[in-house]
């Protein structure tokens, strides 16, 4: 490149390193030890879920959810509390069955995808067409689909970052699409889990930002009266759980066609408005510049949302708890934000950034817990390259923890994806994420599966993240992209 344009390049990158002081790092070994003597976070999952139960975004618990959150972020004597509305259409899931009629009649465990459209208030009857994952569903003849079910056979693999699930889910987002475009008049999938159990897992069955990136199709979409399009399945679409998948697959071994009636009752109703709840602990000498950390208020309703992400909120509030209890007031306002309906579109993540779009610069660091209650193994981000250092300082206070550096790449979690692409500067506490598929989004997601020591392991690892960014000497940085 022209020297001119070399240099202000350079003049552009060559901020002053971000430091954090040594008082900032020791009272932050502290906080860490007092967390891991005993936190909030367990009491609080247990109030969730005691108190309140699932929680689907609509759902009449929505509501409940959210005076629970308001409530609790005041119990906690956080120094404000408030609430910011979220609006998405109404899906509502009221009955679901299926069972095989031929060769071999026997009932099946199913569950709704999540914003699938019903079978039309009766059951619906056909062939199954069996593939084996999406790809072969996309490369497969229409007059072999037409006016079958489809059922497509991926099975999740297990692994301690999550990376099974991505290509796994991709049956789950699109399945129903591209098996309409080629004529069936339902799908059914494998759970996306790593279990061998008889819980299905549900989801949403739809890629919401898929149809509004398609100008003509989003110019079709039925809307809610305030506007916002309803993005449903084109057909009914439903999970077996893993075994009845498997029981399905020896049938479809052994003799074809295999025939199947499926009745779901379901589908979307109206428009609701929720809440992204906020609490916040003033900052000192920087009350208008934030610290955001937080998880998702909602879950599915399967089960109680312990896991999903009952465990999240948990931490956060926990985490930002730990300061108040010790006297300890940040620098820099920490800001915990539990959000309104990420399940079925990332709808309060959303909502967040494009209010907080004016002062987005004044957001300082973003983490999100979001992937269940085990330890924390890893600390990655997605900062400028001034603020590596200060990361790596963070990392030392995180080590005794059993928490390594990872790179600074990637550090997104659902909620806080529309900040990145605004620009905010990103951490992420990776969980280890090895059972945490065998309970995602099914009944089985409940209290007992969290280990209150791992809980607590979580809130020491975010008490430090979030207390050394409100205290660090300089910023983060945009992120690296943008
Ligand atoms: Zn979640």
């Amino acid at each position: 490149m022209p020297w001119i344009l070399a240099v202000l390049a350079l003049s552009a990158t060559a901020a002053e390193p971000t430091r954090i002081d040594a008082t900032s790092l020791a009272t932050a070994a502290k906080l860490r030890d007092l967390a891991l003597t005993g936190s909030e976070a367990h009491a609080i999952v247990e109030s969730l879920t005691t108190e309140v139960g699932p929680r689907m975004a609509g759902s009449p618990n929505d509501a409940r959810a959210v005076a629970w959150a308001e409530n609790k972020f005041r119990e906690l004597k956080f120094d404000r509390v408030y609430t910011e509305p979220v609006s998405f259409p109404r899906w509502v899931r009221r009955h679901e069955s299926a069972e095989i009629l031929t060769p071999f009649p026997q009932r099946l465990v199913v569950t709704a995808l999540g914003a699938s459209v019903g079978t039309g208030g009766k059951p619906l009857e056909g062939d199954v067409a069996e593939y084996s994952n999406l790809e072969a569903l996309k490369s497969a003849r229409a007059e072999d689909v037409r006016g079958k079910i489809v059922y497509i056979g991926n099975r999740m693999q297990r692994a301690r970052d999550g990376s099974g699930y991505s290509p796994a889910q991709a049956a789950r987002k699109e399945g129903a699409a591209v098996a309409a475009r080629l004529g069936a008049k339902a799908l059914l999938i494998r759970s996306i889990g790593t279990d061998s159990d008889r819980f299905p897992h549900t989801g949403l069955g739809v890629d919401p930002d898929a149809a509004k990136k398609d100008p003509a199709l989003l110019a079709k979409l039925p809307r809610t009266r305030s506007g916002i399009p309803i993005v449903a399945t084109a057909i009914p679409a439903a999970a077996l759980s893993n075994v009845d998948a498997d029981l399905l697959q020896h049938m479809l071994e052994r003799s074809k066609p295999v025939r199947l009636r499926l009745n779901l009752d379901c589908g979307f109703e109206g428009e609701y408005t929720s809440a992204n709840v906020i609490g916040e602990i003033t900052g000192s000498e920087r009350p208008d510049e934030v610290v955001v950390i937080g998880g998702h208020l909602d879950s599915w309703d399967l089960g109680t949302g312990a896991v999903d992400d009952g465990a999240g909120v948990a931490i956060a509030l926990a985490a930002a708890h730990l300061l108040k209890q010790n006297g300890v007031q940040p620098r820099r306002t920490l800001r915990v934000i539990a959000y309104a309906n990420e399940e079925q579109g990332l709808w309060g993540g959303k909502a967040y950034a494009a209010a907080h779009a004016a002062e987005v610069t004044r957001h300082i660091l973003a983490a999100e817990s979001d992937f269940g209650a085990e330890r924390i193994y890893r600390i990655d981000s997605k900062v400028g390259a001034q603020a590596l250092g200060a990361i790596d300082q963070m990392q030392q206070v995180l080590a005794p923890l059993g928490i390594e550096r990872g790179d600074n790449a990637d550090a997104e979690g659902p909620d806080i994806r529309a900040m990145g692409e605004l620009g905010v500067p990103m951490v992420a506490l990776r969980q280890d994420g090895t059972r945490y598929f065998d309970l995602h989004h099914t009944a089985n997601d409940t209290l007992d599966k969290i280990e209150a020591k791992a809980l607590d392991q979580n809130v020491a690892a975010y008490v430090v993240l979030a207390y050394l960014a409100a205290q660090a000497d300089g910023d983060f940085a945009r992120a690296p992209n943008n």
